[in-house]
């Protein structure tokens, strides 16, 4: 009965219209407001407690309870759902649900629109049939900031298409650690090429703001997990971390500083702890620096539960209630609660308590109702006002971009003559990741571990087996399992073939791939080995969402391909390199080991790459930083000569550097190359290189390219003593491919 007079008034109600509101009128709506609204615009639940059930669990398909969305938004006012629950909505299914919500909204005491968020992290993967892009560590072997903003805006238009303008990515938190099971939703080690990839990401999701303004083809971003999140000391998701302050600003920050620069909505705050403080409980990040120093004025959302976790599992709040209070106070604006209601009931106390002040409260309010502004909620008059109709999920173009982006973000690692192959007729393919699209894809595909194969897109795009098989090869099964080598034909049949090898990592998100080994399961190194024992000469294509060990074998390959998580399109983009259609061009993102605890960036200290022998002359050092492939390593069918020269030596307001690349090659080929730098004297011990730049160019055979590069002064910055940002005049060196070059900074 209540179910029906719900759906009735929405009925009725839906041509009432919400106006559009100016920031006086937000002040004015605040003042209007009371605590408990406030409150509930502060709460984000997920949709799952809004999810109709049976005495079997959640109906399927799944559907909003209207009593239950009547209860959240008009009981307790709640202002923000995010998420999916279990699998992907289709953009039709999407508008149900936004449709209902909206027109339930309607019916708070003032109107306000719900915010709704989810996570779009390669493509706008909650929704069914959208078009899936590499993930952000593939993306980022493209080192493609111009790619990266491409796949930011059709991230954003397929997201959008199902009504939902909030979006939980670009992860801008720096891997320096491989064991980190998101090393995967990051751009890689370096702090400089995270900066560049997440800034245009950022740029591409929410489009040209004109007067903070989000347009309907566009999403506000939430940039995470702010701050320091990947370096947990274990390697594990969400366990301590312990960063100095001055490591914290040189290596941690930056990327977040420079998305909050170009616009960034929203961000959202690490689960973890620093120094034995949770963030969310930090009042110095959380409002010290991040709202006084960066100047961010949108929503820091928390991340799933957080609060509460500050006294069920990090243990600083004796209750819930402590715990809010405690988030609230240091600069908290919305809770991801995500599936209760007790949170904006015992903020409302912290309020009457004087626990929390109500300053505290509308400034966030505030931040969060400017938003909902920014992003147009505030004057729709329907769910349909906030979709957009600017095209199609899926379009021809998304699906020639997400390939285009695939093959770029190829690492060719290893070739000793074998690629390109000139047909693919009589090459088998065989491995545990070869003959599906979830190794491909890995986490948030679909469902949150992306591994339910009844919801890839079978059949749509072709795994990397189907890409060979229809060129002519031969796929062999071999158990499908990582931990499995049973192949269905005797080795002898591999004997003089040439045999794809796919190895790698299933899909996993968050904890769940917590590593207590970089080790690959021995029946990946055991089938390498026997493929080798019976003459085949072994292609490797690793899928994998971090370098996993592959000393052993490596030797065992004649060539290697980094595939990375190349998304749906990394199939035919893999076959398209071993036929050379595509010319590889992908550069690693990071260091890979090549021992399993050699942990050891790009970046490093001259004493972490030392052995110190105790010898009969005293300490001698041998350079001990061997890892398999350098940071920046990438190989191609095509050759390329560069040359640089320096245009000044003593630098005032920036260097300029002239490169000339020439491609001397006889296929057409896209070069990348770093810029590094090296302080060769500092207050602060300097790393043996820094990145400050880089060129890309796309040549034809002999074809070549100048490029002046400009590089500004404070590139060669550091965070000094004072933990301060400072530029030291002195001598530097400046690396461009084989070259060094002396110049001075004033
Ligand atoms: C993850 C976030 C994600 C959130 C919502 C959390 O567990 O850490 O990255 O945005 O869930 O799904």
């Amino acid at each position: 009965m209540k179910k029906h007079l719900i759906a009735s008034a929405v009925v009725a109600l839906a041509s009432v219209a919400c106006q559009p509101a100016t920031t006086d009128e937000i002040d004015q709506l605040i003042a209007k407001m009371t605590l408990e609204e406030k409150v509930g615009e502060m709460t984000q639940l997920t949709i799952w407690p809004l999810l109709q059930m049976d005495e079997s669990g959640i109906v399927s398909p799944q559907r909003l309870d209207s009593a239950k969305v009547y209860d959240a938004l008009i009981g307790h006012h709640v202002g923000s759902v995010i998420n999916v629950e279990s699998y992907d909505y289709t953009p039709e299914q999407w508008m149900e649900v936004q449709r209902v919500i909206f027109e339930i909204a309607k019916l708070k005491p003032n109107k306000i629109p719900v915010l709704y968020g989810i996570d779009s992290n390669h493509g706008a993967n909650y929704t069914k049939g959208a078009t899936l892009f590499p993930q952000p560590i593939s993306q980022a072997a493209t080192w493609d900031t111009a790619s990266s903003r491409l796949v930011g805006e059709v991230t954003a238009l397929e997201t959008r298409l199902s009504g939902i303008p909030w979006a939980f990515s670009p992860v801008l938190d720096v891997a320096r650690d491989p064991r980190w099971p998101r090393f995967w939703e990051t751009y890689g080690e370096s702090t400089a090429l995270a900066g560049w990839m997440g800034t245009s990401y950022t740029q591409g999701m929410q489009g040209t703001l004109v007067d903070g303004r989000i347009d309907r083809e566009h999403v506000a971003v939430s940039l995470k997990h702010f701050l320091g999140y990947s370096a947990s000391i274990t390697g594990k998701d969400r366990t301590q971390a312990w960063i100095p302050e001055r490591q914290m600003r040189q290596y941690y920050l930056p990327p977040f500083e420079q998305a909050i620069a170009a616009g960034a909505k929203t961000i959202m705050i690490n689960s973890g702890d620093i120094n034995g403080i949770p963030v969310h409980a930090n009042k110095t990040i959380l409002t010290d620096l991040l709202r006084g120093e960066l100047g961010f004025e949108g929503i820091a959302v928390t991340d799933w539960a957080d609060i509460k976790y500050l006294f069920n599992r990090h243990r600083v709040a004796k209750d819930y209630k402590d715990a809010i209070a405690i988030a609230i106070n240091a600069g908290v604006d919305m809770s991801m609660v995500p599936d209760d209601l007790d949170f904006p009931k015992l903020l409302v106390e912290c309020v009457n308590e004087g626990r929390v002040p109500m300053s505290r409260i509308d400034e966030s309010v505030r931040r969060i109702l400017q938003v909902k502004k920014d992003l147009g909620l505030m004057e729709a008059q329907s769910a349909e006002d906030i979709q957009s109709t600017a095209g199609e999920v899926y379009a021809e173009k998304h699906q020639a971009l997400a390939l285009d982006v695939a093959q770029k973000s190829l690492v060719l690692l290893k070739n000793n003559g074998a690629l390109p192959l000139s047909t693919l007729e009589g090459v088998m393919v065989t491995g545990p990741t070869s003959n599906s699209l979830i190794p491909l894809n890995g986490g948030w595909t679909h469902s949150w571990q992306g591994n339910n194969p009844e919801l890839a897109n079978s059949g749509r795009v072709p795994t990397i087996a189907e890409a060979i098989e229809a060129q002519g090869g031969t796929y062999v099964a071999s158990g499908e399992d990582i931990e499995l080598w049973a192949p269905e034909v005797p080795l002898r049949a591999f004997a003089g073939k040439t045999v794809v090898v796919a190895i790698g990592e299933w899909s996993y998100c968050e904890g769940v791939g917590d590593l207590e080994d970089m080790f690959l399961p021995e029946a990946q190194y055991q089938m390498i080995r026997e493929l080798h024992e019976a003459g085949a000469r072994i292609i490797g294509v690793i899928t994998a969402g971090r370098p996993r060990n592959i000393r052993d074998v490596e030797p065992l390959m004649d060539a290697i391909v980094w595939a990375g998580l190349p998304g749906d399109f990394g199939g035919q983009a893999v076959a398209n390199l071993l036929l050379g259609t595509y010319t590889p061009s992908g550069k690693l993102p990071f260091t890979y080991p090549r021992q399993p605890s050699a942990h050891i960036t790009f970046d490093h200290r001259p004493i972490d790459a030392m052995s110190i022998a105790a010898g009969p002359s005293g300490y001698d050092g041998t350079v001990s930083f061997g890892p398999q492939y350098t940071f920046g390593h990438g190989l191609s069918y095509t050759t390329f000569e560069v040359e640089a020269s320096l245009k000044n030596e003593v630098v005032t307001d920036e260097l300029v550097v002239r490169i000339a690349v020439a491609n001397t090659g006889t296929r057409e080929g896209r070069y990348t190359l770093p810029i590094y730098y090296e302080d060769l004297v500092a207050s602060i011990v300097p790393s043996v290189q820094n990145l400050c730049g880089y060129v890309q160019v796309d040549l034809q055979p002999g074809a070549q390219e100048v490029r002046e590069v400009r590089i500004p002064r404070d590139r060669f910055a550091f965070v000094g003593v004072d933990q301060k940002w400072v530029v030291e005049p002195g001598d530097m060196k400046l690396k461009v491919a084989d070259q060094e070059f002396s110049f001075t900074l004033e």
